[in-house]
């Protein structure tokens, strides 16, 4: 007997994919579940947040209404604990990479890591694109990939009793290296400057080490990997000094960096102006229907890329789902602070029934 295998019975079946988890697929997130509406959110990232999370956690934002100032860390706190209701799935360290409109007005969405949607609507959140490691941009790097040349820790244990050089001049760079200083056999840390972006502790943790002769350190540029058939056995990196030293090593962990790129969503059929999508400005749709695009990847006729900006179409945007899924249902505007059926969903009391109570509470029809 030959089986086959049921594609569809693997993927999972919501009403919205959302693409990109920074603020505003966070927010998005919400008007959906206010509606009624479950989400799945997938970031090519490993952590929630976007831009604020990955560019400026710290810095304090001043434009959010009614939070006089926070940082962009506690503003992506704070909009995770207001989903927190709605329980959305989170897919993250995945790129979404496949979007594919079906007969039947569905989408299969797939990601990187072979996760898989059957989705009612796709909302693009993906900012200025989704962000991916610096690789380190020299002859044959890309066959070693995720063997010996690494952007990311899977198993830190994969990297105990081995030689290693690390790349990187940041947190990242400087926390692997103290994490595993103890571990491997031996670590050369590589960077082209002898200043240091990280946390200034770190920085004076590692100087401790290599003023021990626990740690090398070589203020330099990689110029090219060393192979043995199809091992790779080191790197070459030119010093300070001018002078290209061979470096004998197991595994080479780059962290320069994430750069975004606009990746798949340039090969949906969407229409880009540059690197953003079109839509228009009462559903926030695509020239796809039932795809559509909020926040800094959208483009119209007056969009500024602010955070403010994108929560406004992200309510826009789950009215215009709602419609897109339902047709032909009323859909009444409520608000939380009367609307029992919404404070069901919120689970902050109300006894009404989803489908009874969804004009309870209505001031006006959307
Ligand atoms: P992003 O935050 O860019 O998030 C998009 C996410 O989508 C990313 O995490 C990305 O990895 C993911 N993604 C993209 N493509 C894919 C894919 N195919 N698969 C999976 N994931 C994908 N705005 C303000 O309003 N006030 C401020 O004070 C302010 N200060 C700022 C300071 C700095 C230094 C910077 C850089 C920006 C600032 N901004 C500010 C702008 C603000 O951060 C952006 O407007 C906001 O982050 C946009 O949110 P977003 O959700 O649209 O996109």
């Amino acid at each position: 007997m030959s089986l086959s295998l049921d594609r569809s019975k693997l993927a999972i079946v919501t009403d919205v994919v959302i693409v990109g988890a920074g603020p505003c697929g966070l927010f998005q997130v919400f008007e959906l579940g206010l509606l009624g509406l479950k989400s799945e959110l997938v970031d090519s990232l490993a952590q929630v947040g976007g831009q604020c999370t990955e560019l400026y956690p710290d810095k304090p934002i001043y434009d959010i209404p009614a939070i006089p100032v926070c940082t962009a860390r506690e503003l992506i706190e704070r909009l995770q604990e207001q989903i927190r209701p709605f329980n959305p799935g989170y897919h993250l360290g995945q790129e979404v990479t496949e979007v594919k409109p079906r007969p039947d007005g569905r989408f299969d969405v797939a990601t990187s890591r072979g996760t898989r949607f059957d989705a009612g609507a796709v909302i693009i959140a993906g900012g200025v694109g989704s962000f991916q490691p610096r690789r380190l941009a020299v002859e044959g790097s890309d066959r070693h990939e995720g063997h010996s040349i690494h952007y990311r820790v899977k198993d830190a244990a994969s990297f105990h009793d081995q030689d290693l050089v690390i790349c990187g001049g940041g947190d990242s760079a400087l926390d692997w290296t103290l994490e595993l200083i103890d571990r491997a056999r031996s670590i050369v840390l590589v960077h082209r400057r002898a200043e240091f972006r990280g946390a200034p502790a770190s920085v004076e943790r590692m100087l401790a080490l290599v003023e021990e002769g626990r740690l090398d350190f070589i203020e330099g540029q990689v110029q090219s990997i060393v192979e043995q058939g199809e091992k790779l056995t080191g790197l070459k990196v030119t010093a300070r000094d001018g002078v290209t030293r061979t470096i004998a090593t197991d595994q080479v962990l780059v962290f320069w960096g994430l750069s975004p790129k606009l990746g798949p969503i340039a090969e949906w059929g969407l229409t880009l102006h540059r690197r953003t999508i079109a839509v228009d400005t009462h559903r926030f749709q695509t020239n796809i229907p039932g795809i559509y695009a909020v926040g800094d990847i959208n483009d119209y006729p007056g969009k500024k890329k602010l955070i403010l900006s994108g929560f406004h179409e992200a309510a826009l945007a789950a009215f215009a789902v709602k419609e897109h899924l339902r047709p032909g249902e009323k859909i009444h505007l409520q608000y939380t602070t009367t609307s029992p059926l919404l404070q069901k969903r919120l689970g902050v009391g109300g006894d009404a029934g989803d489908s009874a109570a969804e004009g309870a509470g209505a001031r006006h029809s959307a």
